[in-house]
């Protein structure tokens, strides 16, 4: 996507241990419109597949995933990184390594709102070595749902979650891959 990876070159900054900064647009201040033009390309992308809800993490993958939930019109569910006080005791749960934070974290879903034999697709704003994807997957299975697609506007193309996921058979779709961030500079996989 020619507008993501231009933005990407022009408000990104590599930081050091393969981080990509993008707070300007992303991750912090957000660029609606570029997040309608990713929801319209993430369902360009998945057109044809049959889906009843939008999956994603909170923060940074709701102002993609309800974008394309707008479109589609279709909820958007969200999980949480943190226990709810009102969340009761349909509760379900993944333990998950965050690369950003060098820590675990506990996702919550209300297994209320996932339901068998639904079908999901996952949107979230990046993709390293998997682990969130891995968590998500995990918490639909659990449900006796599916998921049908994983959409993620960067992916980290030197970390090793898109070929695991790839490799389990998911129709994974990431709207600029990043080759390398080596010394400080941004190169795309072509
Ligand atoms: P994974 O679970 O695939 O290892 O990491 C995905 C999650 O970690 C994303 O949802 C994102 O929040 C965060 N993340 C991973 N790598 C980066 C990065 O280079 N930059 C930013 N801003 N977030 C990242």
């Amino acid at each position: 996507m020619k507008t993501l990876k231009e933005k990407i070159l022009n408000n990104g900054e590599s930081i050091n241990g393969g981080l990509l900064k993008v707070d300007n647009f992303l991750n912090h201040q957000i660029d609606a419109s570029l997040m309608m033009e990713i929801a319209k390309e993430f369902v360009r992308r998945y057109s044809g597949k049959q889906i009843d809800k939008i999956i994603t993490v909170e923060a940074s993958g709701i102002a993609p995933a309800t974008m394309v939930g707008y479109l589609l019109d279709l909820p958007v569910l969200f999980a949480k990184k943190s226990k709810p006080g009102t969340m009761g005791s349909n509760m379900l749960t993944a333990e998950v390594f965050s690369f950003t934070k060098n820590s675990s974290y506990t996702m919550y879903i209300n297994g209320s709102y996932l339901n068998s034999g639904e079908k999901y697709l996952f949107i979230d704003d990046f993709l390293a070595n998997g682990k969130a994807a891995e968590g998500i997957l995990g918490l639909v299975t659990q449900a006796g749902a599916e998921i049908v697609g994983m959409g993620f506007i960067i992916e980290k193309g030197f970390q090793n979650g898109g070929k695991e996921l790839r490799d389990k058979g998911i129709h994974v779709e990431s709207l600029a891959i990043i080759e390398s961030l080596d010394n400080g500079k941004i190169v795309f996989r072509e």
